[in-house]
């Protein structure tokens, strides 16, 4: 991976625009969506051993093993083709833990993450942005059914194929979720802003201000 590419990582509650901001991103720097969320789901999807493990805590909106996720963080960076020009890192890190190993493990490749971008909004937004979610397993791709509707309803824009709704995605674990983001992931702000790489942006905005916001932060526009 060359030191100059993009190296970044993108913080906020479920419902956020994490993976909205994320494919703008893929499109403008070339660099590497690595949505640990998304890897879990296949995993889920394939029935593997970690799949089967996981899939229990997700649904109740729990964290799985900092180790675990570090692993397969480090695997994908090492393995992924898309992450020779960089990557931007969705849904990870999710506690300090996971921050100070990533730290580690990019200190010793001599590629320091860049930027951290907090997509700030209040929880009470989140609620009808993740009921009404809707996405394409396989891209990681997410609709809205009233704010971002597909073409053709239930169906992916680009191939067509079925959208489904998260199992995650419901009132009672997105409690959960929230809870856990403002105890163990929301302390992550603190820990970029000491070492000058963290911003916040207004993702209660339309798609286009934040991502313009993001730009700007990134000194592109
Ligand atoms: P997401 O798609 O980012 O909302 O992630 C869905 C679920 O996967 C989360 O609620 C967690 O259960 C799990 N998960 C994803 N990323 C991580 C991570 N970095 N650490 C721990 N659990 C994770």
């Amino acid at each position: 991976m060359a030191n100059d590419s993009l190296r970044i990582v993108l913080i906020g509650p479920p419902g956020s625009g994490k993976g909205t901001q994320a494919p703008n991103l893929v499109k403008k720097f070339g660099a590497g969506h690595l949505a640990t969320g998304d890897m879990l789901r296949s995993q889920v999807a394939k029935k593997t051993e970690l799949g089967i493990k996981a899939k229990k805590i997700m649904d109740e909106g729990g964290l799985i093993p900092d180790d675990t996720m570090v692993n397969m963080i480090e695997s994908e960076l090492e393995n992924n083709p898309a992450c020779k020009n960089g990557f931007i890192l969705d849904g990870f890190p999710r506690t300090i833990p996971q921050a100070e190993k990533l730290d580690a493990m990019l200190a010793k490749k001599n590629i320091p993450l860049q930027k951290a971008v907090e997509l700030k909004i209040d929880d009470e937004l989140l609620v009808a942005r993740i009921t009404g979610r809707l996405v394409h397993p396989a891209s990681g791709r997410s609709y809205h059914k009233l704010f971002n509707p597909p073409k053709v309803a239930g169906k992916d824009d680009i191939t067509g194929e079925l959208l489904i709704q998260r199992s995650d995605d419901n009132e009672g674990a997105l409690k959960k979720r929230l809870v856990n983001y403002h105890k163990q992931t929301e302390p992550i702000v603190d820990y970029y802003a000491k070492t000058g790489i963290w911003a916040a942006v207004d993702a209660s905005q339309a798609p286009k201000n934040v991502w313009s916001d993001v730009l700007k932060y990134l000194g592109q526009h």
